[in-house]
């Protein structure tokens, strides 16, 4: 694609890196039938090749986001589905994290969308804050029919309601935390206890913890270290997410420290790409370090996972998490280990569309996300599993349903490693 971009903006080393983005794109739409807005919406403005025009017009012009780029841009799920189709290797993902920059600092929302955005910014990554959001969000959820206006603000309001469980589980603190091999050592890592997943889901953390150790892996979870910075990332707020890197990169500086493990695959992306979100700072070496070292929990087992004990006869459907499949190109891994576990693999059809969870996108889109969900449990309910597989707590709590539970891929694998059976499996499913 040619672009015309000045001199003076192409001086700027992030126009630079948007222009050769752009011009690395031929136009040629294949990314558009993969793209899950553009088969749910039919708008070529919803597809990557509509967005990817609507960036260069706002960028090459040097002007405010306007509403129609912002509309569209915030339609998009990050999902990077158009990254894997795409076959001239556009590098979408930091084209639309550059928009996403430019749209938070030049664009003015409604005052509703900004105090949402700024709520979801100052409690999501933090887990105490997060526990308290669940536990007010579970005492409002009687008074939900007061919000039944067909407001986009209304329907957000709605959908975080939905999404807090009935139940919360008891608070946990890993923080500042060592855990040792329960055998002979053969490794040291860290691993991120993560933020809404910890109020949300710790038995994720703790079996994760309970496996590594089974298996001869000390696991440390540095006090300092906290949320990845994906949540603000994903908004533009560029300073909050830096910070939220540099933090991390210094919590992990240890050098004995085999990898850094993620189990919530949207946070793995982005520690993946801390190397290039710090390429112009003082800290990028230990950056690209920390980003060389980070390891989804799959990835990792890959080499050293034994079960050890016979596994139910239970047909497991995976929907591969985006952040995964796309974000971090893992298909194999976490398939091949719930087959060595004994489990049968089943997957819906058309595997690539996302679920419409990404990250607070459930939230702020709620009419897509519904759709893209009920497609993605149709399709997963076609191949009639007994549970729901996935490595996000983002997919597993936007697809969680009454008829088959939802269960991370590594309570699944602890269960067969000797750990306990997960809350989540009935007892009757598990005979
Ligand atoms: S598939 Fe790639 S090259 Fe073709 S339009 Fe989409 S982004 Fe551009
Ligand atoms: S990231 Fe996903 S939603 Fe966004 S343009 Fe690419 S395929 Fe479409």
């Amino acid at each position: 694609m040619q672009t015309n971009f000045t001199p003076e903006q192409l001086a700027d080393p992030e126009i630079k890196v948007a222009n050769d983005i752009l011009r690395s794109c031929v136009h040629c739409g294949m990314c558009t039938a993969t793209c899950p807005t553009f088969v749910t919406l039919g708008d070529e403005l919803d597809s990557p090749r509509g967005r990817i025009y609507l960036i260069k017009d706002m960028l090459e012009n040097n002007r405010p986001a306007q509403d129609e780029e912002v509309l569209h841009i915030d339609r998009c799920l990050s999902c990077l589905s158009c990254m894997t189709t795409c076959p001239s290797g556009v590098d979408y993902m930091h084209l639309v994290d550059h928009a996403r920059v430019h749209i938070n600092q030049t664009y003015k929302r409604p005052l509703t969308d900004r105090l949402l955005r700024d709520a979801l910014a100052k409690i999501l990554p933090y887990p105490t804050r997060m526990r308290t959001a669940l536990a007010l969000a579970n005492l409002g959820k009687p008074f939900a029919r007061l919000l039944a206006g067909d407001s986009q603000f209304f329907k957000r309001l709605r959908a975080m309601l939905a999404l807090a469980p009935a139940k919360l589980p008891a608070a946990q603190n890993l923080a500042g935390t060592t855990h040792k091999p329960q055998t002979t050592q053969k490794g040291r890592v860290a691993l991120l206890a993560g933020c809404a997943q910890q109020a949300i889901a710790p038995s994720i953390n703790t079996a994760t913890i309970d496996l590594l150790t089974r298996l001869g892996i000390e696991v440390v979870i540095p006090a300092s270290a906290g949320c990845c910075g994906a949540l603000v990332h994903h908004m533009g707020r560029h300073d909050e997410a830096l910070a939220a890197a540099r933090n991390n990169i210094t919590a992990w500086s240890d050098p004995t420290l085999d990898a850094i493990i993620v189990n919530t695959s949207g946070c793995g992306t982005v520690l993946k790409d801390y190397g290039f979100l710090l390429r112009n700072d003082p800290m990028s070496d230990q950056a690209a370090k920390i980003s060389a070292k980070s390891m989804d929990i799959t990835e990792y087992l890959l080499k050293i996972y034994q079960p050890n004990q016979p596994a139910p006869n239970l047909t497991i459907a995976y929907p591969a998490a985006c952040s995964l499949q796309h974000g971090q190109k893992i298909t194999a891994a976490p398939k091949t280990l719930l087959a060595k576990a004994g489990f049968k693999i089943v997957e819906p059809k058309d595997p690539h569309l996302c679920c419409g969870s990404a990250g607070t996108y459930n939230i702020m889109q709620p009419d897509i996300a519904a759709t893209l969900r009920q497609r993605k449990l149709d399709t997963l309910q076609a191949k009639h599993p007994d549970i729901i597989a996935a490595g996000n707590i983002g997919c597993l709590t936007h697809l969680a349903n009454p008829s088959t539970p939802t269960i991370h891929t590594i309570e699944l694998l602890n269960w067969m490693s000797g750990g306990p059976r997960p809350a989540g499996v009935p007892a009757d499913l598990s005979k």
